[in-house]
């Protein structure tokens, strides 16, 4: 199991990045992997704290856009030249998931600064990168911290927050379909680790009235219940707990219709519908997506309807060897178009 050592939630915790090398006995040299529009949110305020540290500092600005592998590559040739003690990811998920992945590949420790909190990847040892043979994320490594400022998030438009909620919101159709790989497969499952996934996502239930734009109070929610998916995923060693069928119809929807809403949406989408499946109390689902303010139609991501019908013949070949709901209930055409009418997500 491995675990983030230090978590950082707060209003000004990026104040704290040098204490927390030096806590972790990184005296010599960082570098950051960040992005061009992060670079000046947040990476020169990082670069500078770790200067004043004493520590040599170099900043490395990966492509914007959907992080690929030769993203991953570029990445990993600048460490190799640098040779840091520790590689920090500062930016939204996708420079997280380069410095993650490509840090992982060197073998060097990872930080994680978040200055988004659109889905679950900050806290996670996954990372989702394209130009891999595979549309889902993949085994990196556990951040050794995570220092997450709600001062800089809070920056970000809110359709992101209501994003990551949603992202924390479809833990309850990953969990049941854990379960229910469990039961039919015989699959290893860990009942602490799915506790700790869907606690997050009763945590998102319980205070869905915090979120709203400009809400830092919401936002701390928010952040606490990410890491604690990301420390699920740790936990578990695996993200199952926190990855179901309603992230396999989001995978689907990213070939079928690339690039339309943004990960944690879809994800909310899906799990109205497996929630559906399960026979669970889907509305419930989609109340809170619809109170915290994230999208609980196709319509309002610009997603044609027969795109989510296809998206949900696609999903279970997405991943095949990962047991869920979409096993037992085998959608056809018709069936997926009903389900996707009745609970709203297309008209
Ligand atoms: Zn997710």
């Amino acid at each position: 199991m491995q675990l983030p050592r230090e978590v950082i939630i707060g209003n000004g915790s990026l104040q704290l990045v040098g204490d927390v090398c030096r806590e972790l006995g990184f005296f010599e040299n960082a570098l950051i992997i960040t992005g061009t529009t992060t670079k000046h949110v947040a990476a020169e305020k990082v670069a500078k704290l770790l200067d004043d540290e004493g520590l040599e500092v170099n900043c490395h600005i990966a492509s914007s856009g959907t992080p690929t592998s030769i993203d991953v590559k570029r990445a990993e040739g600048v460490i190799e030249k640098l040779k840091p003690q520790v590689v920090f990811g500062v930016g939204g998920g996708t420079k997280i998931d380069i410095a993650k992945l490509s840090s992982a590949h060197k073998k060097i420790p990872f930080i994680s600064v978040p200055t988004s909190a659109s889905h679950d990847g900050m806290a996670s040892p996954f990372a989702s990168i394209k130009g891999l043979d595979r549309p889902y994320s993949i085994k990196a490594q556990s951040p050794m911290a995570v220092v997450a400022d709600t001062e800089v998030i809070i920056n970000v438009p809110y359709r992101f927050i209501a994003s990551g909620c949603a992202d924390v919101v479809a833990k309850f159709t990953s969990t049941r379909d854990w379960k229910l790989a469990h039961e039919k497969e015989g699959e290893y499952y860990a009942q602490y680790t799915a506790s700790l996934a869907l606690m997050s996502a009763q945590h998102i239930v319980e205070n869905a009235d915090l979120f709203k734009p400009g809400s830092e109070e919401g936002l701390r929610v928010l952040l606490e219940a990410l890491v604690s998916c990301g420390v699920a995923m740790c936990i578990g060693g695996t993200s199952k707990p926190c990855s179901g069928s309603e992230h396999l119809f989001s995978h689907a929807l990213d070939l079928v219709a690339p690039n339309q809403a943004l990960h944690g949406e879809q994800c909310g989408l899906g799990a109205i519908m497996m929630a559906k499946l399960h026979d669970m109390e889907w509305e419930t689902i989609r109340d809170t997506l619809k109170k915290v303010g994230a999208p609980v139609t196709a319509r309002e991501v610009g997603i044609l309807q027969e795109h989510i019908v296809e998206a949900l013949l696609k999903a279970p070949q997405i991943r095949p060897e990962r047991y869920t709901i979409l096993n037992e209930k085998r959608l056809t055409r018709k069936t997926a178009y009903e389900l996707a009418k009745t609970t709203g997500v297309i008209d």
